[in-house]
């Protein structure tokens, strides 16, 4: 036994990994398919350092986020005393570099995508964690409301292709700054004149941000914010036109959403489309990924006065929303030697197999017949390929479908060429 563990609310992804986000080959499939779709959508990667200074993530987050208040960021002091943080979230870095890099002096939308780790300092639960990936994209330098319908049309077929089940989007629109400020005061009176009946989180959440108290599961606090104003009738027409053409756009897509008048998002940058997919096959956790437009953010941070929205879905809540799937291994061949002047040859048969893309392997135990064939079964391998004392001599292998248990004699002295076509049926 070992004496090191993993730090808390991490995990280790391994061949066997018991959840699903602990298994490498559901990463395989969620990261291909995601990458398939932002090509189809017409996004660019950005890679961003999973480090920044720390003030680009408090300035973005804002004073009353969970990341500021509930203390979510893991930070630390540079050797040069700078104070530097991981990145809690994928927007910041992304919006820094294009602002850095002048992407906004080109042609706009600049469509970016981004897969990477995620780290916030919270209470470990089931669907939470310290160290956690999202996939996310951002579209920067345009207010057109169908690109937020593309946005969310892209996080909703993300999670289709990995299978997340019962999916809906809840979609909200906050309206722009001036709105927010507008409503919020009025929204804090009101919370103010029931504190009595709120749960001690809505309390504290009053004065930082008053919205978030939307979020709280406390049926009492539910009860006042059921007769709460709502920051639908504050909306500028503007505000009321873009949600209108945002909901037309994604009927027309046939995405299931639904209006949640009482979404707000726990960042204090969104401005107008803010939304949640949610899965009703999670449990307490249940929103998969979550997004918004923001359009005060570039110029906040020292860029032009341009609008953009993202997203970010989390990987592992993908995975634990979607069907539980059985990913047979993708193992082709395995060489089974029995004699150790076999070993050789296959070592270069199977060299020439992964040259022509077919996945092989042997055995390098120099184990009996028996154990071999037990490898080669628990490697799920389509064909066993048998070297033999008298293979060897006759210049053949014998292959063996694993499933149906056929074998058949290849010819292998000139070469590899026969081999592949017998494993490629
Ligand atoms: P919550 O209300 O659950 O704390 P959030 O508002 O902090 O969520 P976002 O910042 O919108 O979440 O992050 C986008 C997505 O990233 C979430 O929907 C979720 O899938 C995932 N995510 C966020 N925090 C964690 C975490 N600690 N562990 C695992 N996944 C996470
Ligand atoms: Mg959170």
């Amino acid at each position: 036994m070992t004496d090191y563990r993993g730090p808390r609310g991490t995990y280790d992804v391994y061949p066997g990994g018991r959840e699903p986000h602990e298994r490498p080959e559901l990463w395989i499939l969620v990261e291909e398919a995601a990458r398939d779709l932002f090509a189809r959508y017409n996004y660019s990667e950005i890679r961003t350092p999973i480090f920044e200074e720390a003030r680009l993530f408090a300035r973005t987050a804002g004073e009353g986020s969970d990341i500021v208040v509930q203390k979510e960021m893991f930070s630390f002091r540079d050797k040069g005393e700078r104070e530097m943080a991981l990145r809690p979230e994928g927007t910041p870095g992304a919006v820094r570099a294009y602002i850095e890099h002048n992407l906004y002096k080109l042609a706009q939308p600049i469509k970016l995508f981004y897969i990477g780790p995620m780290f916030r300092q919270e209470r470990q639960q089931k669907g939470r964690y310290r160290q956690h990936t999202q996939i996310g994209a951002e579209a920067l330098g345009t207010n057109d409301p169908l690109v937020d319908v593309e946005v969310i049309s892209l996080l909703y077929a993300i999670h289709q292709a990995v299978g997340v089940k019962d999916e809906v989007v809840y979609l909200n629109n906050l309206g722009d700054m001036e709105t927010r400020q507008a409503y919020v005061p009025e929204l804090r009176a009101y919370l103010q004149r029931h504190s009595g009946e709120l749960d001690p989180d809505s309390v504290a959440r009053m004065q930082t941000n008053p919205l978030r108290t939307f979020d709280s599961k406390h049926e009492g606090t539910q009860a006042v914010l059921a007769e709460a104003p709502r920051i639908t009738s504050y909306l500028s027409e503007d505000a009321s036109e873009h949600l209108a053409t945002v909901r037309e756009g994604l009927e027309a897509l046939g995405i299931p959403y639904e209006i949640d008048d009482g979404l707000v998002r726990g960042l204090d940058y969104y401005t107008m489309t803010v939304f949640e997919a949610k899965s009703s096959s999670l449990g307490a956790q249940d929103t998969v990924g979550a997004g918004g437009r923001y359009n005060g953010l570039i110029s906040d941070l020292g860029g032009p006065d341009l609008g953009g929205i993202g997203f970010g879905t989390g990987v592992e809540r993908m995975l634990l929303a979607a069907a539980s799937r059985e990913t047979g291994h993708s193992l082709d061949v395995f060489f089974v030697t029995l004699a150790p002047e076999a070993r050789i040859p296959a070592v270069k048969l199977a060299g020439a197999l992964r040259e022509e893309g077919i996945a092989s392997d042997l055995d390098y135990g120099g184990r009996g017949m028996r154990a071999q064939f037990k490898q080669a079964d628990r490697t799920g391998a389509s064909y066993a390929v048998i070297l033999g004392e008298d293979e060897l001599a006759r210049g053949v292998v014998t292959v063996r479908d694993m499933s149906s248990g056929a074998e058949s004699v290849v010819p292998v002295a000139e070469g590899a060429k026969d081999l592949i076509l017998a494993v490629s049926g």
